[in-house]
């Protein structure tokens, strides 16, 4: 049985997925990846076999492009609302099953909103999509070949067959599990603000080039809270922070202490690409600074790392802390209790990833300091 399901609609998506299967066969087992026109032999019967195949799954891929949710029958209705629907059936089958289930957004689409979708498909808003872009398909399928792996390579413990009770581990973050739409509303309503902020410096810059607002992406009530400086260009096309070389990077730092993205929120102190490769303006800092605190009155984490000098020097100097005057050099892995509004927290500075791409030497240091980090969760 495959190991890898991708789940599709063929008017909405067969040109990208087509080209994803070909990426992840160069990755995986050609075996181990199923695709529905490859994997049926002649005159098995499809609903048995899909079924099959998604409960045997360890990863689930849900592609969604731009017409996933509105795609209508010869009819006239939305497939969405038939449960018949195979994409609908295999995808509720997977999210009931606990799978790893991955969205993966193709052709500029946005992820669904719980309006969209019928109710037994809720839990896909809670699953942390990857954008799969056409000009940096190569790279983003290269990022989720990673995940991939790095799921099948740890698969999730299968219950005991026979009845023998074990406890669970304990859960590392336990709130996690709990999804908040209030915190996800009030979210929503920043970006609603940012996106208006016709005040911005650098509101022409993103209306004229197409480019998103990169707000942040995480869980809602995650324990750790990560601040970059500000988004890329890739960061700026997706929407999504720390999805270039920096990602990477950051991504790899988190593994390093067993954390994945969906568990922690990550974001930056200006929250738009200022359409070159620069660093922070002291008028950007001023005007992004206040949408930064917004965010973390919603998220509350306890524990801040800052990744970079500006973000330390921004939160450091905004709570008068006695390290005010350090340089990243001086304080990165140092632990610096203070209190935020909500209450208190622990703040660790550390190196911006970036700076792993130009000196290799500084990944050792990186990771040495998120080791730190992850005692203080
Ligand atoms: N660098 C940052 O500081 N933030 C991002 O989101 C990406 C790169």
């Amino acid at each position: 049985m495959s190991r890898v399901f991708i789940n599709y609609r063929r008017q909405d998506s067969e040109g990208y997925v087509g080209r994803l299967y070909d990426m992840l066969a160069k990755r995986f087992e050609r075996s181990d990846i199923f695709m529905d026109v490859d994997n049926i032999p002649p005159g098995a019967d499809f609903v048995s076999v899909l079924e099959d195949a998604v409960a045997a799954c360890e990863v689930f891929l849900a592609v969604i492009g731009p017409i996933w949710a509105t795609i209508t029958d010869a009819q006239g209705r939305r497939r969405l609302d038939n449960s018949e629907d195979f994409v609908r059936r295999e995808l509720a089958l997977a999210l009931k099953r606990k799978k790893l289930v991955i969205p993966i957004l193709v052709g500029h689409a946005h992820m669904p909103s719980l309006a969209d979708i019928p109710d037994e498909l809720a839990p896909l808003l809670r699953r942390n999509a990857i954008e799969v872009s056409h000009q940096g398909f190569a790279h983003d399928v290269d990022r989720l070949a990673n995940v991939i792996a790095e799921a099948l390579a740890h698969p999730p413990e299968t219950p005991p067959e026979d009845n023998t009770v074990r406890l669970p581990p304990p859960p590392v973050l336990p709130t996690l599990l709990v999804a908040n739409p209030h915190k996800e509303a009030q979210l929503k309503a920043i970006r609603a603000d940012l996106i208006n902020a016709t005040a911005s410096p650098l509101y022409t810059i993103r209306n004229q080039n197409n480019y998103f607002p990169v707000i942040g992406e995480g869980h809602p009530d995650a324990h750790l809270m990560l601040i970059g400086a500000a988004p890329g260009k890739y960061e700026a096309e997706q929407g999504r922070p720390f999805v270039g070389p920096s990602g990477d990077i950051l991504d790899e730092m988190l593994a390093t202490i067993q954390l994945r993205r969906a568990e922690v929120f990550i974001t930056n102190l200006v929250l738009d690409y200022p359409g070159e490769k620069r660093d922070p303006t002291l008028s950007e800092i001023a005007f992004y600074g206040p949408f930064l605190d917004r965010l973390l009155a919603i998220v509350q984490p306890r524990l801040i790392g800052t990744l970079g000098g500006f973000a330390t020097d921004y939160l450091l100097q905004k709570l008068d802390l006695p390290e005010k005057r350090e340089k990243i050099g001086q304080i990165h892995g140092r632990l610096i209790q203070a209190r935020l509004d909500y209450g208190e927290v622990n703040i660790v500075p550390l190196y911006h990833p970036a700076l792993v791409l130009y000196k290799m030497t500084q990944k050792e240091p990186l990771r040495r300091d998120f080791a730190k980090l992850k005692q203080f969760i």
